[in-house]
């Protein structure tokens, strides 16, 4: 069993469901018994006639041959052609089967569906066998509801209640009812087009006719020829004629091609999909052309060759026997035609479902692999994720240069098609999967996976992908209509903030501006991009020897002059800091200098009226250097056209620098700026303070390693960069665990959420023991750093694991790495190691992703292995273990989770927030007040950590809040109602230790014997 394996999440209500294998892969009598759905995926017919079963059992057997063979069955192409589904077109020749290739994943086969429960106007199917739990049912109603209505959702639902199978199949369920929908409205939209089109078709061809005839009273000659190549034909022998001929065949030619553009608009879509299918291809087949036969102008269309132009013949004009007899043409006839507006068909809308890591990813397509839909999909990642030759960007760029031309310098690139065309076999896979097809074709996933998004109906990402700007215009992701679903979203504040922050060095600086002007040697466009990067670079480098000179002279307060402070919040030594609208006068002050200290010269109108035109100024010249730096734009099309690579970056560079302060220009009221001698410490008025701060600890971490003097442009409001996604989705869906408070949430993210859900617990309340202990009394930053602090902890665990009262894993959360290493450096020197791992085994998180693998591994060997009875791991809050991993069943029968992890006051982030969200701004945004937002950022994170055991319905777990503020303490009732809802009302004092470790003991013996799941399990679920 791998590690993923062993992490990931089994909801024990699903024990008795079918094995992958078997979902996956029906018996022939399955096959047989259930035909394989229409192109829209709907219900197939459950009991197809006789006759039909027997018409497919040579298909069937030829399905079998051909993939014992490895290739694709010839039933599958027909039927698709058949079908004429438009997505499978540009598939069909890699569905054909490839001779010498050898296929690794199994073929894609049907699953078997369970009878559909109506929900919300969809049909919603789960795994054969399984009956969803009511917190699912709810899950799923809300989630039906959002999609349905186009309405932003804010669902919270415990962990371990099948939220992500839930999740899946209900936007699955929603996405197949809208296929169906979008495919009848389009059957609609052809037909209305294709009356329009016959009727433009037949004006110009009357309007042709009536010229013949008014050229035959002229005793002109006749046109003869196909009009749509009659530029170069004979027409007229007379001069006026044979102008006034061309100059009708021209108009109608322009006509024509005006309105074959319409056609093409009309029946190409960006997201392809089976209900188009019979659109797009009539677009493509049905080529209507018109045959002026008769003199009375009569048109008599017929289905053209495909392979034809669209064309309108005119035949001679000479007296014919049969010919109707002649008219005059009506005044009409001649008057100009104007191509009618065709209308565009609608597609079925592509779902991004997001989680924060991709490890989280990793989980939510294993649930994929047990619902009963297969919807084409796509994982989008990172070069540093996916490159299995560890290139960077800009060596993959290097290598990939003549990618537009044939063959590139990267044999994986080259071999990405082989990869496309084994998923799209397979159907369902997941990531196992594509790193074995990977390696089996030396194919490039990175570019598969982007090849697979143009198409794909569900897409996968990390949700930073999304509310990046500069990330979505990279991965080409569009979403305009889309359902965005962002799973353990606990995170997405953090996230956006971060989505529209930007910091970046002097060096990086530089380097940007001096590329930009060796490009604009050859390109005038790039000088557009450097006279941004140049001034700002000088602004930055002279902002630091002010800041500088200052700093040496005396305090913080000498800066004042540059921050035009309203709060209380101040630069630190060497530094310069901005807020609010003093952010767009700063960055006027580096882009439009002149313009701002003539505004400031002149006396009236005051400098703040004044100082509008010179950010004005400075907006124009960012707006500018974001259009030419743009991944579209001109300057990258035109370095890439020459295959070169030289200047890329620093266009990219200065692009994403573009983003940042055209945000900070449009909404200063929410930013900050700052320019510091050291990036990774910008702002920090307590040099130790480090691990959980504003965000993830291991941010925290990846910055420490800069060290670098820069600029940096904080968001302070995630509305920032939420509210673009709301606004070009349909919906954004967020869910997770610990959502709490939403009115909070709601005014962070600037945007309303008309629906919104806390979902009940499913564990019985006798699964779970909670306890609040104040033997580490108020476990404060003071307390943390206290000498004896880890000898306390190290006596508290050992009251429990020296009795042997806690069977398998044990997590131990504290706030920081610092502390960890402080205890396990003491516990060594004590003696309290050696005594803990003559019980348990003692492993420690450390930062960065490096050690985390090989230290999971020991920890599992440790609950595995017979000689020892589990292991003890501490981890810090906001870091990996803590948010991305789950412990199941004896991985954690306890968590002790000590002291509560309330951002590093010191992190100068943390207290322009807090001081930002007490403004009279934040106030009437809704947003918390900054004191009650910072406890919220602590029990989100507190309450992530918790919710590590107890992950199905059948587990148990103890679970101890190890901090006097949640025992005797006169804020204990407000503490403990901040702790997930699930189980706040289960926290238990106890007088003594000795009543304590009874009561531990009671509870562990209890369920051994009664084990949760089997006879006379019950009780009340925890969430009441
Ligand atoms: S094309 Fe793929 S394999 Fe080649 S360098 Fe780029 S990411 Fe790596």
């Amino acid at each position: 069993m791998g590690i993923t394996d062993f992490f990931r999440p089994v909801d024990a209500q699903f024990d008795g469901g079918e094995s992958e294998g078997a979902q996956i892969s029906p018996s022939p009598q399955t096959l047989e018994a259930v035909p394989v759905p229409d192109a829209s995926g709907s219900d197939p017919n459950p009991s197809p006639p006789q006759d039909a079963r027997e018409a497919w059992r040579p298909e069937r057997e030829a399905r079998e041959a051909f993939g014992t063979l490895g290739g694709a069955p010839p039933s599958d192409v027909s039927r698709r052609r058949a079908r004429g589904a438009a997505h499978d077109l540009q598939y069909d020749e890699w569905a054909q089967p490839k001779r010498g290739r050898n296929f690794v994943l199994r073929e894609f086969r049907e699953k078997t569906r369970g009878a559909g429960a109506p929900m919300a106007g969809c049909v919603v199917h789960f795994p054969a066998g399984l009956t969803p739990h009511v917190p699912q049912k709810i899950t799923m109603s809300r989630i039906l509801t959002a999609l349905t209505k186009s309405q932003n959702a804010l669902i919270e639902s415990p962990t371990g209640t099948g939220k992500s199978l839930a999740l899946l199949c209900s936007a699955l369920a929603w996405q197949e009812t809208k296929k169906a929908e979008v495919r009848v409205a389009n059957e609609r939209v052809a037909e209305r087009n294709a009356a329009k089109t016959l009727a433009f078709e037949e004006a110009c061809a009357r309007r042709r006719h009536a010229r013949a005839k008014e050229a035959k009273e002229k005793d002109t000659s006749v046109i003869v020829g196909t009009i749509g190549r009659s530029r170069g034909a004979p027409a007229s022998d007379d001069g006026a004629g044979a102008r006034a001929d061309a100059a009708l065949a021209r108009e109608l030619d322009e006509a024509l091609a005006e309105h074959e553009k319409e056609k093409q608009k009309a029946f190409s879509f960006s997201f392809s999909n089976d209900e188009n299918e019979p659109l797009g291809a009539r677009a493509r087949d049905e080529k209507v052309s018109f045959t002026l036969g008769r003199p009375d102008g009569l048109v008599v269309p017929k289905l053209a060759d495909p392979d034809d132009d669209v064309s309108v013949h005119v035949i001679k004009n000479e007296p014919d026997s049969d010919s109707v007899p002649e008219r005059k043409p009506f005044a009409s006839e001649f008057a100009p035609i104007a191509p009618p507006a065709l209308e565009r068909p609608q597609s079925v809308p592509k779902i991004y479902l997001c989680s924060r890591t991709h490890s989280q990813l990793h989980q939510l397509m294993r649930e994929l692999k047990r619902t009963p839909y297969a919807p084409r999909y796509a994982v989008l990642g990172s070069r540093k994720q996916y490159c299995p030759i560890g290139k960077n960007d800009e060596e993959c760029t290097e290598l990939t240069k003549n990618k537009n031309r044939g063959e590139t310098a990267c044999g994986w690139y080259n071999k990405k098609d082989a990869v496309v065309e084994e998923l799209h076999r397979a159907r369902v896979w997941d990531m196992e999967d594509l790193d074995t097809v990977a390696k089996s074709h030396l194919g490039c996933q990175y570019y598969a996976m982007r090849a697979l998004h143009k198409n794909a109906e569900l897409v996968f990402c990390p949700y930073n992908y999304v509310f990046d700007e500069n990330i979505r215009k990279a991965l080409e992701i569009d979403l305009t209509g889309a359902a965005v679903i962002i799973d353990e979203g606990h995170n997405v504040e953090d996230v956006c903030r971060d989505g529209a922050s930007m910091e970046i060095s002097v060096t990086e600086l530089e380097d940007t501006a001096s590329q930009l002007g060796s490009v604009a040697k050859f390109l005038d466009d790039a000088n557009v991009a450097a006279r941004l990067m140049r001034p700002l670079k000088d602004w930055v480098n002279r902002s630091l020897a002010e800041s500088s000179s200052h700093a040496s002279k005396s305090s913080k307060s000498s800066f004042k002059r540059f921050n035009g402070f309203s709060g209380p919040v101040e630069a630190a030594h060497g530094e310069a800091l901005w807020k609010g609208d003093d952010v767009a006068t700063a960055i006027a002050r580096a882009l439009a200098p002149r313009t701002l200290a003539g505004s400031r010269e002149k006396k009236s109108g005051g400098a703040r009226g004044d100082a509008s035109a010179a950010v004005a100024l400075a907006r124009s010249i960012v707006a500018d250097a974001s259009r030419v730096t743009a991944f579209d734009g001109a300057l990258v099309r035109e370095i890439s056209q020459n295959g070169n690579t030289f200047g890329l970056n620093a266009i990219t560079t200065c692009h994403r620098v573009c983003a940042a302060l055209l945000a900070a220009l449009d909404a200063p009221a929410e930013f900050a700026a700052c320019v510091s001698a050291d990036l990774s410490r910008a702002g920090e008025t307590d040099q130790k303070t480090s691990s959980t701060s504003f965000g993830a600890g291991d941010r925290e971490k990846e910055k420490t390693e800069k060290n670098a003097a820069g600029l940096a442009l904080w968001c302070l409001r995630p509305a920032v960069s939420f509210r673009p996604v709301a606004a070009a989705a349909r919906c954004v869906v967020v869910t997770s665990g610990t959502l709490s408070p939403m009115g909070s949430l709601e005014g962070e993210l600037g945007v309303s959420f008309p629906v919104k859900v806390e979902a009940p617990h499913v564990v019985p309340s006798r699964q779970i023991h909670v306890e609040a202990s104040d033997v580490l009394g108020d476990f404060t930053a003071k307390a943390q750093d206290a000498d004896g602090t880890p000898r306390a902890l190290g006596q508290f665990l050992l009251r429990y694991l020296s009795r042997n009262v806690i069977p398998g894993g044990v997590l131990v959360f504290l706030p920081k790495y610092s502390l960890i290493r402080r205890v396990v450096e003491r516990w060594r020197d004590d003696g309290t190691l050696a005594a803990i791992e003559k019980h348990k085994t003692v492993v420690w998180e450390e930062p960065g992703a490096q050690t985390l693998t090989p230290t999971l591994e020991t920890f599992r060997r440790s609950i595995d292995s017979g000689d020892k009875k589990g292991g003890v791991f501490l981890a810090v809050y906001r870091g990996k273990v803590s948010e991305g991993l789950d412990f199941k069943d004896a991985n954690a029968r306890a968590v002790f989770c000590v002291g509560i992890p309330f951002p590093a006051v010191g992190d100068v982030k943390v207290r322009l927030k807090k001081e930002y969200n007490s403004s009279a701004y934040a106030r009437s945004e809704r947003m918390l007040p900054g004191g009650d937002w910072y406890a919220h950022q602590a029990f989100r994170a507190y309450n992530q950590a918790l919710g590590r055991c107890v992950r199905h319905l059948h587990d148990y777990a103890a679970i101890f809040l190890v901090d006097a503020r949640f025992a005797r303490h006169a804020d204990a009732d407000r503490n403990k109602s901040m702790v997930s809802k699930w189980m706040r009302h289960l926290v238990r004092v106890f007088a003594s230790p000795r009543e304590s470790v009874g009561t531990l003991e009671e509870f562990f013996r209890g369920l051994e014997a009664d084990p949760p799941g089997g006879e006379g399990a019950g009780g009340e679920p925890a969430g009441g």
